[in-house]
């Protein structure tokens, strides 16, 4: 068996499942450590394979590639949610350190398994999920509570950015809502009365040490994330307590070494409901690159070499917007547009990151602006500036 006991050093590999954004940013956090990275994704083209010092073109499952990738690298990650866990598996018989491990990222991928876990620690945790009903057959159906409607229909699997939802009104239109998912296996959820949204991102080192950032507010639109702003600015102390601890305690449940994101929901009534978690870095964690001690991606390079984590503290409100593909288009029209940089790069206190994509795409993810103030108003109103001037509507 690999030793697993010692750091991993700058100058060797780091390897990453998953060329998007999110590996990218971690290859560009890794190697300004001094790390090497190598990248393994389906696609010829990839944010991260660009610029990474050895990119594998493989599928996930192709066993020679996932070899040459153990070959190089003594610990590997993913950015990938739906990474095949049989992958991990495979790179960790190989002797390869793979962190988070396989069981963690398979519980993430899937919302049946996640929603249980979620109401299994709500004693320890204090947080559980929202009521909810599996449907995995016809006979299920009429089985649903009377209570869960209004509810939102999802998919246990592959849902993301609010893809794979239908709102189910009535018991009766659920057959209809089913069917339009192809009946595969879901979820029905209880529609919440939310009050804000929010997450809570934490990182566990190999040695069982775990740390928290502080907990960012979220927007979404049409289901995609468009605004994380930290200092959260409706959530009480005592909330941000209570989810910190409740984020804390399942890291450790789940033996889970890296980077978690858990999405949480506070309704009007002041309660808080866990909705899911992303076994990664995530976009709501974009904050940190520029706003904290240590970006989530450093953690990750981190946990991943196993050396003590870096410094969670916040040195600056900060809000972020997500730039979306819908930017390069004028209006709602498929006339092509460049965006206004020259506009967002005349504000000294707004970092730009752009992923490296060339073919923009309406609600695909091109990049982000982080918005930084000496106050939260300060950086609230910075970011709606930029977003003005981008014309994107604050
Ligand atoms: P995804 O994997 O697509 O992010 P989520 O479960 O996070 O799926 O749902 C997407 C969004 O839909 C959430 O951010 C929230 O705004 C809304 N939503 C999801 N579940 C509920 C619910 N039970 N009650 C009210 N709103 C919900
Ligand atoms: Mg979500």
């Amino acid at each position: 068996m690999a030793d697993h006991s010692e750091p991993i050093l700058p100058g060797s590999y780091l390897g990453i499942l998953g060329g998007g954004q999110l590996g990218r940013m971690f290859t560009q956090a890794a190697q300004s450590m001094g790390y090497k990275v190598c990248v393994l994704d389906p696609d010829a083209e990839s944010p991260a394979g660009s610029i990474a010092e050895k990119f594998i073109k493989a599928d996930y499952t192709d066993s020679a590639a996932l070899k040459e990738m153990a070959s190089l690298c003594t610990s590997v990650s993913t950015e990938f949610e739906n990474v095949p866990a049989q992958a991990l598996d495979e790179l960790e018989s190989l002797g390869v350190f793979v962190a988070p491990r396989s069981s963690c990222v398979s519980l993430a991928q899937n919302r049946i398994a996640e929603k249980n876990f979620l109401a299994t620690w709500k004693s320890e945790t204090n947080i559980g999920p929202a009521p909810n009903f599996v449907i995995e057959h016809d006979a299920d159906v009429a089985h649903v509570p009377a209570d869960l409607f209004p509810g939102i229909l999802k998919t246990a699997r592959m849902g993301y950015d609010g893809k794979g939802q239908i709102t189910v009104y009535a018991a009766a239109d659920l057959p209809a809502a089913w069917a339009e998912l192809g009946k595969v296996p879901c979820v029905l959820e209880k529609r919440m009365e939310l009050d804000f949204e929010v997450s809570a991102l934490v990182v566990r080192g190999y040695d069982d040490a775990v740390v928290a950032y502080p907990v960012s507010q979220n927007i979404h639109r049409d289901g995609i994330l468009h605004t994380s702003t930290v200092p959260a600015p409706s959530l009480k102390p005592l909330q941000e307590k209570k989810i910190i601890d409740a984020a804390k305690a399942l890291i450790r449940k789940i033996d889970y070494v890296g980077v978690l994101c858990v999405e949480f929901f506070v309704l009007k009534n002041g309660d808080i409901i866990a909705n899911e978690i992303a076994p990664r870095p995530h976009n709501s964690g974009h904050y940190t690159m520029d706003a904290c001690v240590s970006s989530q991606f450093e953690q990750q390079v981190r946990s991943m070499a196993r050396l003590p984590l870096g410094d969670t503290r916040l040195l600056a409100p900060v809000s972020m917007l997500n730039l979306l593909g819908d930017l390069w288009f004028e209006g709602n029209s498929d006339q092509a547009q460049e965006p206004a940089w020259n506009k967002v790069l005349a504000h000294p206190d707004a970092k730009l990151h752009l992923y490296g994509k060339s073919v923009p795409r309406v609600g695909r993810k091109m990049g982000h602006i982080n918005c930084l103030g000496e106050a939260l108003n300060e950086a609230r109103q910075n970011c709606a500036a930029v977003a003005t001037e981008l014309g994107i509507e604050p």
